[in-house]
């Protein structure tokens, strides 16, 4: 064994050796054959005094108890002795940490992967308090019969009174993904969500929430082709379309007023386009444009951040920068002008990573009932401020508002793109301007100053404050549940600390108590390994072993000193108070048999 080699290595030279007092009392014991106390002392290092702090421990004095427990204020990295929060730690999460700081906070959404944007959209449709009235003023028996209304009316109970800080969306989209109607793909999944809650809505009997989609989000458009000569409009053009969203062209174009310019444009019919007239009986040159004829209360622009490469048959992200006011002037933009629409932003819905297919979606929210902007990224969500990318900092010590500057910012990093990811800019007539290189889509809510804008059109703002019945009781057990959790949690972490903290105080009167002068006769020998290791562990050995210190005859050898510690009498009695003996060595013997190679 190395230890062996290391130890003869070192020993001191013959000369020295025989001129140590262990060496004339090792002489003298094997020529009388008799054992004196002294002897005892002198072989045992009985005689060295007290160790009054060494560094470490001293394995030459059985009267060194330094460094078996930490310095006051000091921690391990394992054992007994490793700060409380690791101890903590091994309890698993803390539940009471998933919990929200408020109902006011809004709560998260899980993420489930492929689809993702999907929470973007809930969370959209969520914060919008009319729509958010008119699924929770369902009636119990249209929700047994609709399984889709029925989740997400369970999914909105959830954001809105849960505890939690995220509420899990799985159920739900499950339930989606069981109708064919909605895919996965993120530029159609609102329109085909719409039109399926369209659906499932046209069975209920209350008001409010039978025509709540179309009374929230359809608009009208017709598609006019109007004769060059006679200048007469087509059959075709007095037909009304619905549209629940507009898709707004952004190549080439820099900002939400020049979008808006392209998609209604008046293009002209020539040469092989020409257009055969109804009235005029041949084909003549014609124009053709939209025409948007009825706006609903929230507009959704879908931004053609995605391009189709024929090529490659993939699509591209367009990540130029595109700028959208934070109040929007729509009546101007009717067939039929008023100056009665004009919009507030309420959303914007961002998609971070250069990938079409891929990446990240997030959703910046305002809380129509103070103006409170929100970042919902999946599971969290943090405070923006009242400005939609978040109060510049310095203007604004809110941890959370910086946060988001910071993320906005490797967003754009992430794209190649080094410019701002946005910036605001006042301008005299509409307010701020604001400007992406991600957003993908633009949520515009009527403006609730727009006095003619409500009235107009059928919305109750119903009171948000308490849920109905039905949802309440089971968010109400789901709430339960969830204290429970946490108040176990508290009470294994609490049970824990003491514990920790009664054996902590055990081993320390230990210790304190454990040296004996070397006066004192009294005293028993205990193994260093094995009393450091009951010093150490959190679970303590049941029993005493001091077999480590013995020989196969049961005796202590003078050759274990440095392995052993000589226990007071009083910290002895304690520790057997404690754990049990399973080999004890408190007789001394010594074997001269033993000790010949010193002869
Ligand atoms: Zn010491
Ligand atoms: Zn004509
Ligand atoms: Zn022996």
């Amino acid at each position: 064994m190395s230890r062996h080699n290391t130890r003869n290595k070192n020993k001191r030279p013959r000369a020295d050796e025989s001129a140590s007092p262990s060496y004339a009392a090792l002489k003298r014991i094997h020529s009388t054959g008799a054992i004196t106390q002294d002897d005892i002392r002198q072989l045992y290092s009985v005689w060295k005094p007290v160790c009054q702090g060494c560094h470490g421990n001293t394995k030459d004095s059985p009267n060194c108890f330094c460094g078996l427990i930490p310095t006051t204020g000091g921690a391990r990295k394992t054992g007994l002795w490793q700060k409380n929060g690791e101890h903590v730690g091994s309890l698993g999460p803390d539940p009471s940490k998933d919990l929200r700081a408020s109902t006011e906070t809004p709560a998260g959404l899980t993420n489930l992967g492929a689809t993702c944007y999907a929470n973007s959209i809930l969370q959209c449709l969520y914060m919008n308090t009319s729509f958010r009235s008119g699924i929770f003023s369902l009636e119990p028996d249209i929700l047994k019969k609709q399984p889709v209304l029925d989740q997400l009316a369970r999914l909105f109970a959830q954001l809105h009174s849960s505890k939690m800080a995220f509420i899990d969306s799985a159920p739900f989209i499950k339930t989606l993904e069981l109708d064919n109607g909605v895919q996965q793909d993120s530029h159609e999944f609102l329109t085909l969500f719409l039109s399926l809650l369209e659906r499932s809505l046209s069975y209920s009997k209350v008001t409010v929430a039978k025509t709540i989609v179309q009374d929230l989000f359809r608009g009208s458009v017709s598609h006019v082709t109007r004769c060059s000569s006679c200048g007469r409009d087509s059959e075709a053009s007095s037909k009304m379309e619905d549209f629940y969203e507009l898709e707004l062209n952004i190549k080439g174009l820099s900002n939400l007023e020049e979008s808006l310019d392209d998609y209604l444009s008046v293009e002209a019919l020539n040469g092989e386009n020409q257009y055969s007239c109804e009235s005029c009986q041949k084909r003549v040159d014609a124009t053709r444009c939209i025409k948007l004829r009825s706006l609903p209360p929230v507009v959704n622009f879908q931004l053609k951040r995605y391009v189709f490469l024929p090529k490659t048959t993939t699509k591209k992200k367009i990540s130029s920068s595109f700028s959208f006011p934070g109040q929007l002037d729509m009546g101007k933009r009717l067939s039929d002008p008023s100056s009665n629409y004009i919009y507030d932003l309420a959303a914007i819905l961002i998609h971070k990573g250069s990938a079409a297919n891929s990446g990240h979606y997030v959703a910046h929210i305002k809380d129509e009932s103070n103006g409170h902007w929100w970042e919902f990224d999946d599971e969290c969500v943090s405070s923006l401020g009242f400005h939609p990318f978040g109060e510049k900092p310095g203007k604004s010590s809110d941890k959370a508002d910086q946060k988001s500057e910071g993320t906005s910012t490797e967003g754009s990093v992430a794209n190649g793109n080094n410019s701002s990811h946005h910036e605001a800019a006042l301008t005299s007539n509409m307010g701020e301007m604001f400007s992406s290189t991600d957003a993908y889509m633009l949520m515009y809510k009527r403006s609730s100053k727009d006095e003619n804008g409500i009235k107009s059109n059928n919305i109750v703002e119903a009171s948000n404050s308490s849920l109905p019945r039905h949802l309440m009781d089971e968010i109400d057990a789901l709430n339960a549940s969830c204290v429970n959790e946490c108040g176990e949690y508290l009470s294994k972490k609490d049970n824990l600390l003491a514990s920790i903290q009664e054996r902590r105080q055990e081993v320390k009167s230990v210790i304190t108590e454990a040296p004996a002068t070397p006066d004192d006769d009294s005293y028993f020998w205990i193994s260093l390994d094995w009393l450091r290791q009951w010093a150490d562990n959190a679970t303590p050995p049941s029993s005493i072993d001091n077999s480590p210190i013995q020989c196969e005859h049961g005796k202590v050898p003078a050759s274990k000193v440095t392995s052993m510690k000589r226990l007071s009498a009083k910290a002895w009695e304690k520790l057997l108070s404690k754990v049990r003996i399973f080999s004890i060595c408190w007789i001394l013997f010594l074997r001269i048999v033993s000790l010949t190679r010193f002869a």
